[in-house]
C-alpha cells in the first residue's frame, strides 16, 4: 500500500542530501570540459578527463560522490586532514599529495614541498606556499608557520586553478601569474579579513576568483573591494 508520510520524508531527505552541495562549477578548457564541486568550506572535488581529484576531503557529506583518483591535502588542522573521510573515498590506487607535516600523520602520501611540481595523470600539480604573517594563537605563534602547509595551483588543459590554502596575503601569492580562476580563503583569526584578500587578488589578478573557507565572513565586501577591476568574482555557497 502506498504510504504518502514515507515517501514525503524520502523526498525530503534526498532534497535535504542534494542540498548539502552547491551546483557544480564548469569550465572549458584545451583538453575538455572540467567540472568542480564545492563541497564544504575548503573542500572540492574536480572532475575532468575521466578522473576525480579532491581538495581537502575534510568537511561536508561524500555519500553518493565517486572514490578518489588523486587527493591534494594543504595542512594537518582538522578542517583540510579527515583520515576518515580520506578512507571512505580512497582506492587501493589513490594518489595522496600533501606537505611533510601532513605525510608524519597519514601514511601513504607523495610528499610535496613548497615551490615542487608534479603531474598526477592529467593534472600539472605545484605546490606554493601558504602562511600566516601575523595571526596566532598567542603572541611569538602562528596559526600556519611559512614551509609547513601547501597551496596548490593545478593545471588542466591548459587552465591554472589556484588553491590559497589557509594563508594571509603573502608575497608570494600577490607575485601569482596566470591564474585562470583562483580559491581564496577569508577568514578570523585563522586567515585575513576579506579586504586583506581582494587586496591580494588585485594583485595577482586572476580571471576568475571564488572565496572559499570564509566561516564568518562577509564575502561580499570581498566582492565589492574589487569592483570595477574586471575580476568575475562568483559568490556561492560553501556550508
Ligand atoms: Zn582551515
Amino acid at each position: 500500500m502506498y504510504n504518502g508520510g514515507t515517501m514525503t520524508r524520502y523526498l525530503f531527505a534526498f532534497a535535504l542530501a542534494a542540498a548539502a552541495f552547491a551546483a557544480p562549477e564548469n569550465f572549458q578548457t584545451t583538453a575538455g570540459a572540467l567540472q568542480l564541486t564545492p563541497i564544504q568550506h575548503a573542500s572540492l572535488m574536480i572532475q575532468a578527463g575521466g578522473k576525480t581529484l579532491y581538495v581537502d576531503p575534510a568537511e561536508g557529506g561524500y555519500d553518493g560522490l565517486p572514490q578518489a583518483d588523486y587527493i591534494l591535502l594543504t595542512d594537518i588542522h582538522g578542517d583540510h586532514l579527515s583520515a576518515p573521510i580520506i578512507s571512505k573515498i580512497k582506492k587501493p590506487d589513490t594518489v595522496i599529495v600533501a606537505p611533510k607535516a601532513v605525510a608524519a600523520e597519514l601514511s601513504g602520501v607523495k610528499v610535496l614541498s613548497n615551490g615542487e611540481k608534479t603531474t598526477i595523470g592529467p593534472f600539472a600539480v605545484e605546490a606554493v606556499p601558504m602562511y600566516n604573517l601575523t595571526r596566532g594563537p598567542s603572541a611569538g605563534q602562528l596559526f600556519h608557520d611559512k614551509g609547513r602547509g601547501n597551496g596548490y595551483i593545478v593545471t588542466y588543459g591548459g587552465k591554472r586553478f589556484y588553491f590559497s590554502g589557509d594563508t594571509e596575503a603573502i608575497p608570494e601569492m600577490k607575485a601569482l601569474k596566470n591564474i585562470d580562476v583562483a580559491f581564496v580563503c577569508m577568514n578570523l583569526p585563522y586567515t585575513m579579513t576579506p579586504q586583506e584578500a581582494a587586496q591580494a587578488v588585485r594583485a595577482f589578478h586572476p580571471a576568475i576568483v571564488y572565496p572559499y573557507h570564509y566561516m564568518g565572513s562577509d564575502t561580499a565586501e570581498f566582492a565589492k573591494a574589487l569592483a570595477g577591476t574586471g575580476i568575475d568574482v562568483r559568490l556561492r555557497n560553501w556550508y
